[in-house]
């Protein structure tokens, strides 16, 4: 049995009651199907508490008992599902070249999964605003046939995100201080769920942590791969955004002293030697962001049929990228760094490079246990964790009304 150390537990809050719900609801979350003596035995409340939390959830409909019962000695016990089945959490990302909106149920079942291309990198902030309110009145709609409550909403943006949802600089959507999460309530009216925003890296960490294969981990990066190179970190359980928001800046840390100019006006920035552009600068010099996919493409199909040029390019880049996760490995020892965007289809010729690396530069034996893995969520991932950070809520106290 798994017993979570990260979640809320009893008398963490001035409501304990929601507190104990929410305990209640996450401990089945991750140990589903279980029954009611399991959840006191783990949690430490009194099998009659238990009792009048587990109804007011089925009440909710955030749980529901299933009828299996489990052969153990005395009586056998009805076991508790998920399950969430009237609600949706929406989770929507801004890039440089789309936006895409994916819905999820209360399990993190996938409802909607959308993409469409957006010329961010051109666009204003108000155009983005437009853009996206479009996209969430249609989720929106959609949830709402399904007779589906939207339980939140949370956009994530390549920039500095303050912790009100303002974004202070997006350099690759040339934004700076857009009150993206006042302007997008203002678009779609008040609609009666909290809407939110944050930086990209901090959500896609949230989605490998909640929806990836990476077991009982505590401690995971993960790294976006894009034109700009970020850190989202999740230390002990928690997403660790530092005092205004601003943490996982690690694009602009030098790993190559004279190296590529960086479009902050120094040299050698890991996102300069490591970045996407690293790689194409050289390959596909005048590619225009809407290309960016289909170049990437480009360089793998080269890459598999042995290209010489191209292999010698991907390992110094794989190279510098390991200088990077090697920071990261000494800094935060985490037990995992998680490599995503236009790293994933471009793996097989960086990841094992950048790992020697890391490892070669890593003080602690081992690499401190920190392994290097590549994402399985592909480029969906910051907008999946756009709805896990809606789930988060509810796991950490803020439940629906009832129905
Ligand atoms: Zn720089």
């Amino acid at each position: 049995m798994i017993t979570s150390q990260n979640g809320p537990r009893p008398a963490d809050f001035a409501d304990v009651r929601a507190t104990n719900l929410a305990v209640v609801l996450r401990f089945v979350r991750e140990n589903a199907p279980c029954s009611r003596a399991d959840i006191a035995a783990s949690t430490g409340l009194n099998k009659a508490t238990v009792s009048t939390l587990v109804a007011d959830l089925i009440d909710r409909r955030l749980l529901r008992e299933t009828g299996l019962t489990e052969n153990r000695v005395g009586r056998p016990a009805t076991m508790l599902v998920l399950d969430g089945s009237p609600y949706a959490a929406i989770g929507i990302e801004v890039n440089v070249d789309y936006i895409s909106a994916v819905a999820v149920d209360l399990k993190g079942e996938v409802l909607v999964n959308w993409r469409r291309s957006f010329a961010g990198g051109t666009s204003t902030a108000a155009q983005a605003v437009v853009a996206v309110a479009s996209i969430a009145r249609r989720v929106i709609k959609r949830m709402a046939k399904e007779a589906r409550q939207v339980l939140g909403l949370t956009v994530a943006v390549p920039g500095l995100v303050d912790l009100n949802g303002s974004v202070r600089a997006a350099p690759n959507l040339g934004w700076r201080d857009a009150d993206l999460c006042g302007d997008l309530t203002k678009a779609l009216r008040d609609p009666g769920f909290p809407v939110q925003v944050d930086n990209e890296a901090n959500l896609a960490a949230l989605a490998e942590y909640r929806f990836g294969p990476h077991g009982n981990v505590a401690n995971l990066v993960y790294l976006t791969g894009e034109v700009g190179v970020g850190a989202g970190i999740i230390l002990d359980g928690r997403l660790r955004r530092g005092g205004q928001g601003y943490s996982g800046e690690i694009g602009h840390i030098e790993v190559d002293p004279g190296g590529r100019p960086c479009r902050c006006g120094r040299r050698g920035c890991l996102e300069a030697v490591a970045g996407i552009g690293a790689i194409l600068s050289r390959t596909a010099p005048d590619a225009a962001p809407s290309e960016l996919e289909l170049e990437i493409d480009e360089v793998g199909r080269r890459a598999r049929g042995g290209d010489p040029e191209i292999l010698d390019l991907l390992d110094e880049v794989g190279g510098h990228l390991g200088k990077g996760v090697a920071v990261l490995a000494n800094l935060l020892n985490p037990d995992v760094i998680v490599l995503g965007g236009y790293y994933v289809p471009l793996a097989p010729w960086l990841a094992a490079r950048a790992e020697e690396e890391m490892r070669s530069r890593a003080v602690a034996p081992g690499g401190g246990g920190c392994r290097l893995e590549v994402s399985t969520l592909g480029y969906g991932a910051a907008a999946l964790g756009a709805a896990a950070r809606v789930l988060d809520s509810v796991d950490s106290g803020r439940l629906p009304a009832r129905g």
